[in-house]
């Protein structure tokens, strides 16, 4: 992925793109992969780097939706597990089976838990991950060895898909730009056009970085911007009454060793009738989450006091060693996107898991709600509305099978398996330059060479690129981040032909973000 090479495509002022697609999270990528594996020519634009939002915020989980299950949303759940099943095909690197246990206290709950997931179980036919089955109270504790023993009468193991969100969002990107995308990160969409009938066709974008603007040409729009839409439904009809409430979920990060082992753990309910997981991920433990509802959307949403205690009191409960805050590494939030209450109500109602695509009189496509592990299928949805749009033929979608940048069946050891099959040229880079094989934080094995590919091969233009999203480091450990900040951004700035100024605006911008990921800074 070039960013020069990209924003040239722009100057080409006679270009038409068949789809042009606003937001690069989940839902946008899902859109601009699906569009070109028909044949679409498509530009993507997003306005911080890919899976800034709420796509590098999720729990991590490629899931069906236990939960929705116990809801009776029979048919969201078969669409999730089928999807799930694709996608630990097509990303292996990057998705793979997590066994779960669900602490069991009573007969009655391993009844029906036990029910309940044979039934999961079912619904996910040959993509099936694994049978789900009771496990006595000793096994409970030998799998996971941090749960506190009292009243605990045994488990139920199932199998979902876990994997990293941001380096698929990132590995998405990748494969619709090799298959011939302009992705950009960086470039915000600052209107639309409209010809004399009204019908929207194309876009004013502007290049963050150097400022420069440009006017793009595009038959069908897609809005997909997660609890940003209002603002683009704004921009096609300033009357346009706003359709999303944000509603936050944080996550923190602890040591692994609070559960131990390497399943993770799933409590169906807790004292706000929400889900509580802990799962493994990349060498700790990620435990959340929560339901708040905020005013206002942000790309940098942060936690609250009272979800920061909820989530440790909740997990105290269950834990043999009771975290506080002193333990937690990391701390962030998200933002999910829920249907603003009709006037004369006051009720929020979550946006049916079921994803929304909604046709305006404009021509504008919004896709909303949704969930990660389905965001392909929301992409071949959204993409379905072409020929109402453009009066034009749609090939078929052919994104099911396709192999996502970076699939390979040896997925490589430790953690360059995240890498896939990039892993031995970033590897290789160390024959280039023998320093860059240096660590950038002694806790953590990442070396100096992923730095330098991030930025050659993976668009990372700015430090928190590569220490939130492309290799993890914020969300895993913020104090680690920040310490291995000055030399990350020198090794950028080394390889982009940047100056001390730069640095110095680099660290101070990436100090800033940071701090929000860490507890201290938090209001107590
Ligand atoms: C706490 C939490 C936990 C979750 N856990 C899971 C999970 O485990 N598994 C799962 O499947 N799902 C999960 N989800 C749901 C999943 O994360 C979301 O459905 C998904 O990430 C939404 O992606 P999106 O692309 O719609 O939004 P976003 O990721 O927010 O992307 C929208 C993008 O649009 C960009 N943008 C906005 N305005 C403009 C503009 N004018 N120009 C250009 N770009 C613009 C933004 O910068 C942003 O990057 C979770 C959600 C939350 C909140």
């Amino acid at each position: 992925m070039n960013r020069p090479e990209n924003l040239k495509q722009l100057q080409d002022t006679s270009k038409i793109w068949d789809i042009a697609v606003i937001g690069g999270g989940s839902s946008g990528l899902g859109v601009a992969l699906d569009a070109i594996s028909r044949g679409l020519s498509v530009v993507l634009f997003e306005k911080a780097d890919f899976a800034k939002g709420t796509s590098s915020r999720s729990t991590k989980l490629v899931h069906g939706g236990v939960r929705y299950l116990a809801q009776g949303d029979v048919g969201l759940v078969f669409e999730a597990l089928k999807e799930r099943g694709k996608l630990l095909k097509n990303a292996p690197h990057l998705a793979h089976n997590q066994p779960f246990i669900i602490p069991i206290f009573t007969a009655k709950d391993r009844f029906m838990y036990s029910v309940g997931l044979k039934v999961y179980d079912w619904m996910s036919g040959r993509l099936s991950l694994g049978k789900s089955q009771f496990i006595s109270k000793e096994e409970t504790l030998k799998r996971l060895p941090g749960l506190k023993p009292e009243g605990l009468y045994g488990g139920v193991v199932y199998h979902d898909g876990q994997f990293d969100d941001a380096r698929l969002a990132l590995n998405l990107a990748q494969s619709a730009d090799e298959a011939g995308t302009c992705v950009l990160n960086y470039v915000s969409v600052n209107s639309l056009v409209k010809n004399d009938a009204g019908k929207i066709n194309g876009l004013h974008v502007s290049d963050k970085l150097s400022g420069k603007k440009y006017q793009v040409n595009a038959k069908m729009v897609v809005n997909a911007t997660g609890v940003f839409a209002d603002k683009i439904l704004k921009m096609d009809n300033p009357e346009a009454s706003k359709m999303i409430q944000p509603s936050q979920g944080i996550h923190l990060v602890l040591d692994l060793d609070f559960l131990g082992g390497k399943d993770a753990l799933m409590i169906p309910k807790t004292r706000d009738g929400r889900v509580l997981f802990a799962v493994p991920w990349h060498g700790k433990l990620v435990v959340g989450t929560t339901d708040t509802l905020r005013e206002k959307p942000k790309l940098e949403p942060e936690a609250l006091q009272k979800e920061i205690d909820f989530v440790l009191e909740t997990a105290a409960g269950y834990l043999t060693r009771e975290p506080t805050r002193a333990d937690v590494k990391s701390v962030f939030a998200g933002l999910r996107p829920l249907a603003r209450p009709k006037e004369g109500s006051t009720k929020t109602k979550e946006i049916s898991r079921s994803h929304k695509v909604i046709l305006s009189e404009s021509g504008l496509v919004t896709l909303t709600g949704g969930k990660w592990t389905t965001f392909r299928k929301m992409g071949e949805d959204t993409v379905e509305y072409f020929t109402q749009v453009t009066g034009e033929k749609l090939k078929k979608s052919k994104s099911l099978d396709m192999k996502i940048h970076g699939a390979t069946n040896r997925v490589p050891a430790g953690h360059w398996g995240i890498y896939g099959f990039d892993a031995q040229p970033i590897q290789d880079l160390v024959n280039e330059n023998k320093a860059w094989a240096e660590k950038l934080h002694p806790d953590f094995p990442n070396i100096e060479a992923e730095v330098i590919w991030t930025v050659r091969e993976e668009m990372a233009v700015k430090v928190e690129d590569v220490l939130a999203r492309r290799i993890r480091m914020l969300f895993l450990d913020a104090q680690a981040a920040i310490d291995a900040a000055p030399k990350v951004a020198k090794l950028m700035a080394e390889e982009m032909d940047k100056d001390e100024q730069w640095i110095e605006s680099e660290l101070a911008d990436f100090h800033k973000t940071a701090s929000k990921y860490l507890i201290k800074n938090n209001p107590k």
